[in-house]
């Protein structure tokens, strides 16, 4: 058998050694035919009906998900919401309605015609997220062809694995969300696919399982042979197909690793974050859903410190969620963080996170629109009725607001007079609600510089290094072709970071970072000799966090981290 190497996109970390188990090729064979047309209304019903089954099962598999406890699976929520939501696209129904009552296609004609037509729309979109989300588009009307000719899902009886415990790696051309709930229970062990990137679901829900995953290997499903042994090699992008006894013992070594490495991570888990010389370090959790807090609390984080509340808003096809619905998010993720305290940010739409993943932003440069802070003091209603609905969540816990992408003071004067506002709303209405403390983001460079005038008007900052790097070194965080030049350790992002920290904590009030830099284990000394004492992340990151904290004296660190900031090559002084 020979050996050979495919190459990917890295995109969930870890080895995984199996035998390949082929999805069957996607496509559905479809006829095509005319109908009568007295027979029109008849097959609009048929697919009425096709569509409502696929929206049960689809919300069956999503009820499932709020009730399995696992809240990293929220963003496997949310793409299931997507695929709801294209469901009930008008411009998919009124197609297809088109070409059934006028043309007499038949259902399923219908169907992928129109599909082709709104596939189209989505090849032409700048954004990549955009446009991959025509795969969506293809599996919903994949699920629906399948109903309307009573064929099961491929996936729908996933195999278990061998009787001489094999473990089994999943290739396929591409894996829609729903498919990839049938593995949620661990049936596999690692997946590859031929299309999609960092934002495929495929690589989403790998990295919300931790699963190892290779995603855009071309023509993987073409290449690799049912049962073909493979190695996934995570970390570099790699899929080793039949590979040499040798090349087996290394990578089993490196899994072997890999796991024990793990196994000792979670023995720290209630160990506290204390560096050497005695400094309590925060590790909080970054959470998107109120059921994220569970997996927070199970690998012992401290808090949340970043709750981005877009996703309550995300997908409703503009119809935003009320104070009572905010509200009892809000106090879901309160209560079930049990008096630690929790920042909940308001409402970061716009370029990155647009209210409809469907709906291109219309504005020529969204990520410099009327985005986060900028669409909510411009929609004052909204922004009100989210304010009291926190300060009502704060009647249940310790609650922090946190502002997105402030650039000037009189923002932040702005969110003081809305604040006031929101207070005395709820005043009049006699409704009980909690005190809070006012915090915003440093995530525009404009606000890094100008950090010690306002300073005096919040309570805390926090770095959002993600925008923060964006706006620095003016690269697109989407834009897959600047992609190698986001850079963390650019000497500008570096020297900004370390002034906030300094900054903030001359004038005597906490700070703390956000941004996917806090969770960066190869960062963590580095922004401890900088003086950050708190850090806040996605929960997966938390424990190898902590083991760099434990292994720390922030004492022999300060010089050091000076040095490279001011360095004009800090990566090469990181590893050394
Ligand atoms: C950031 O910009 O670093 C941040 C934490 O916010 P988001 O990633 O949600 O924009
Ligand atoms: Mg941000």
């Amino acid at each position: 058998m020979t050996t050979f190497t495919l190459h990917g996109q890295a995109v969930s970390r870890g080895v995984a050694i199996g035998r390949a188990v082929l999805a069957a090729a996607s496509r559905v064979d479809v006829a095509h035919y005319f109908i009568a047309p007295e027979q029109v209304s008849d097959e609009m019903a048929r697919l009425r009906r096709a569509r409502d089954t696929v929206i049960d099962d689809l919300q069956r598999l999503r009820h499932g998900l709020a009730h399995d406890g696992v809240g990293a699976h929220a963003e496997l929520a949310a793409l299931l919401e997507v695929h709801l939501m294209l469901l009930q696209d008008e411009q998919l129904q009124e197609g297809v309605k088109h070409w059934v009552s006028e043309r007499h296609y038949n259902a399923e004609w219908a169907l992928t015609a129109q599909l082709e037509v709104v596939a189209r729309q989505f090849d032409e979109m700048e954004d990549p997220y955009l446009r991959e989300r025509r795969a969506d588009l293809e599996q919903v009307v994949e699920r629906m062809l399948r109903v309307l000719q009573g064929a099961p899902s491929p996936l729908a009886h996933a195999p278990t694995p061998s009787a001489e415990g094999e473990a089994l790696v999943l290739v396929a051309h591409d894996l829609s969300p729903a498919d990839m709930l049938h593995f949620k229970h661990g049936v596999f062990a690692g997946f590859v696919t031929d299309v999609g990137g960092r934002t495929s679901h495929t690589a989403i829900v790998a990295r919300s399982l931790e699963i190892p995953a290779v995603v855009g290997v071309r023509n993987a499903s073409q290449w690799v042979q049912q049962d073909d042994l493979v190695i996934i090699d995570g970390d570099a992008g790699v899929l080793i197909v039949n590979p040499t006894p040798m090349m087996l013992a290394e990578y089993g070594y490196k899994q072997r690793q890999g796991e024990v490495e793990r196994e000792k991570l979670t023995r720290i888990k209630n160990t506290p974050a204390v560096t050497l010389d005695g400094q309590r370090i925060e590790l909080l959790a970054n959470i998107e859903l109120p059921e994220d807090t569970l997996p927070a609390l199970a690998v012992g984080t401290v808090g949340v410190g970043l709750f981005r509340t877009e996703f309550l808003f995300m997908g409703r096809g503009g119809h935003l969620p009320d104070e009572e619905e905010q509200y009892d998010a809000y106090r879901r993720a309160v209560e079930g963080m049990h008096g630690l305290p929790v920042t909940i940010r308001t409402v970061d739409v716009g370029a990155d996170k647009p209210l409809d993943h469907h709906r291109r932003d219309e504005h020529l440069n969204p990520a410099l629109g009327l985005r986060a802070i900028r669409w909510s003091l411009a929609e004052p209603a909204m922004f009100l009725t989210q304010l009291r609905a926190i300060l009502r969540a704060a009647a249940h816990g310790r609650v922090n607001i946190l502002i997105p992408m402030v650039a000037h003071l009189r923002e932040i004067r702005q969110v003081h007079t809305m604040l006031a506002k929101a207070r005395e709303q709820l005043d009049h209405r006699g409704a009980v609600y909690g005190p809070v403390r006012l915090g915003v983001m440093i995530e525009v460079p404009a606000a890094a510089l100008a950090v010690r005038m306002f300073l005096p008007h919040v309570d805390f900052v926090s770095i959002g290094t993600n925008d923060l790097i964006q706006y620095a070194l003016a690269i697109d965080r989407v834009d897959e072709s600047v992609a190698h030049l986001y850079d963390p350790l650019h000497p500008a992002v570096l020297r900004m970071v370390a002034d906030t920290i300094a900054a903030a904590r001359e004038a005597g009030k906490p700070v703390s970072v956000c941004g996917e830099m806090a969770g960066d284990v190869t960062l963590t000394r580095l922004l401890l000799g900088l003086g950050l004492r708190s850090f806040s992340m996605h929960p997966t990151q938390i424990l190898p966090v902590k083991q760099q904290v434990l292994r720390s004296d922030t004492r022999k660190l300060q010089a050091w981290a000076q040095q490279v900031v001011a360095s004009d090559e800090p990566a090469a002084l990181l590893v050394g």
